[in-house]
């Protein structure tokens, strides 16, 4: 009874989100800030669904307290604000959006290479200041320049496309073998597309192999007056090495979004090396930060959200093993989807099946990722009062987790 479902969303979730959940029947309250930890334990007591973005903590010490909580919708792209371990172990799957904003930082990148290329930055703070300085030298098109795009993923490709539709001249280097798309070409080493570009985009995720992957030697490498963008992740470029190439003016400019340590609120708190270093724009990690991705990332989440209460799909979960049933095509009573998260241990799928073997399985699906599995079977009953004794017996494994009757 999909009107018995009650979702929480916090921190001001994007309109379009509130339809898609409300658009299923359910109960929802809003609230548009995030709540204390104190708050949260009492909030979280009653609903099965909780929307929250980056501010709202869903700690250990809340979680607890989720008695029905089923599943958490992050709107935003992290999920570092929830205990993932502990939401696995109690069987509350999290998604969240981690690619609804790759066209929001592309763009941003686009603005960045013409700024750094037409000295923007300092061109605005000097005028903004009363100093007229009118000057072409080391000011270009971008039109026929080489951009190199470091990760060729969903915002290194649409960065390719955009840059190729202005006239740029697209390389890029990857880990992955990918598809270029247009007239972009792969190059076979980090080494050979430093030394190409006149501009480099940084757009990897952060991993061991990645963090520092730009310092002293990569920079050297770079042609001199060549420019840098770092939209990615802060620890990816080695900050006093960068610093310094502007300095020298071995490199004519940088932009970059992402810092090694960021402030955790608005206000005077943000410290670097590269405030004041010639032609480079410093911007607060806005680079997915528009109205366009906040409403994507609220589709994309309130969908997930949607389709997991009423349907058990799992696909994309953060933590959960990925399932997907495709729709249930239920008219009545006996026909049922079971839907069980369970220890990943070695003959669990046997019992299950002895439990709902001797009826009519439709179909049946399941995974595993780490410590928990994941199980989903459509079964057609004549006899409604087997579905009670069906929970009961799944619900009474001691590996269960948590198990769900959809109708
Ligand atoms: P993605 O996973 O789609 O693409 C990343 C690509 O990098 C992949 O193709 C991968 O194979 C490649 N890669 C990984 N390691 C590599 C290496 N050592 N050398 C070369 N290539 C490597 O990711 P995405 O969505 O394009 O995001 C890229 C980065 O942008 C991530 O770090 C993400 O966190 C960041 N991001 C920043 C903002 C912002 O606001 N500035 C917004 C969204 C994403």
């Amino acid at each position: 009874n999909t009107g018995s479902i009650k979702v929480l969303l916090l921190e001001g979730i994007s309109q379009k989100a509130v339809s898609i959940i409300e658009s299923a029947g359910y109960q929802i309250e809003t609230i548009a800030r995030s709540l204390s930890e104190q708050e949260l334990i009492e909030k979280i007591k009653d609903v099965h669904a909780i929307g929250i973005r980056s501010k709202t903590k869903l700690t250990k010490a809340v979680l607890e307290h989720a008695e029905k909580l089923i599943v958490i919708g992050c709107f935003c792209i992290g999920t570092n604000q929830v205990d993932l371990d502990f939401a696995t172990e109690k069987g509350i799957a999290v998604f969240n959006s981690p690619f609804s904003n790759s066209r929001s930082v592309a763009e941003l990148v686009i603005a960045e290479i013409i700024a750094l290329s037409r000295k923007l930055g300092d061109n605005i703070k000097e005028t903004s200041q009363g100093i007229w300085n009118k000057a072409a030298k080391n000011c270009h098109e971008i039109r026929g320049k080489v951009l190199g795009i470091i990760g060729y993923g969903h915002i290194g490709t649409q960065l390719s496309v955009i840059a190729e539709s202005l006239g740029m001249r697209v390389i890029w280097y990857d880990v992955l073998p990918v598809m270029p798309l247009g007239t972009s070409r792969s190059v076979d080493s980090l080494n050979s597309l430093l030394e190409i570009s006149d501009f480099v985009s940084i757009h990897v995720p952060e991993t061991p192999d990645t963090i520092n992957m730009i310092k002293e030697a990569q920079i050297s490498r770079m042609k001199k007056g060549a420019m840098l963008i770092n939209a990615s992740r802060g620890t990816v470029v080695d900050i006093p090495a960068l610093a310094n190439a502007l300095n020298s003016g071995h490199l004519g400019g940088a932009a970059v979004d992402v810092f090694p340590v960021e402030p955790f609120k608005n206000g005077k708190f943000f410290e670097s090396e590269l405030i004041g270093c010639p032609n480079t724009i410093l911007t607060p990690h806005i680079g997915g930060s528009t109205e366009e991705a906040q409403s994507m990332i609220g589709v994309e989440v309130s969908n997930a959200v949607v389709n997991f209460i009423n349907l058990g799909t799992s696909s994309n979960a953060v933590n959960f093993p990925e399932c997907d049933l495709k729709a249930l095509p239920i008219t009545d009573i006996k026909t049922l989807r079971i839907v069980n998260i369970h220890q990943n241990v070695p003959g669990v799928l046997l019992q299950i099946n002895s439990i709902i073997g001797k009826y009519n399985v439709t179909k049946q699906v399941s995974d595993s990722r780490g410590d928990v599995a994941y199980f989903m079977a459509d079964i057609t009953l004549d006899d409604s009062e087997a579905i009670d004794r069906i929970y009961k017996d799944i619900i009474g494994m001691s590996e269960n987790i948590m198990t769900r009757v959809l109708f």
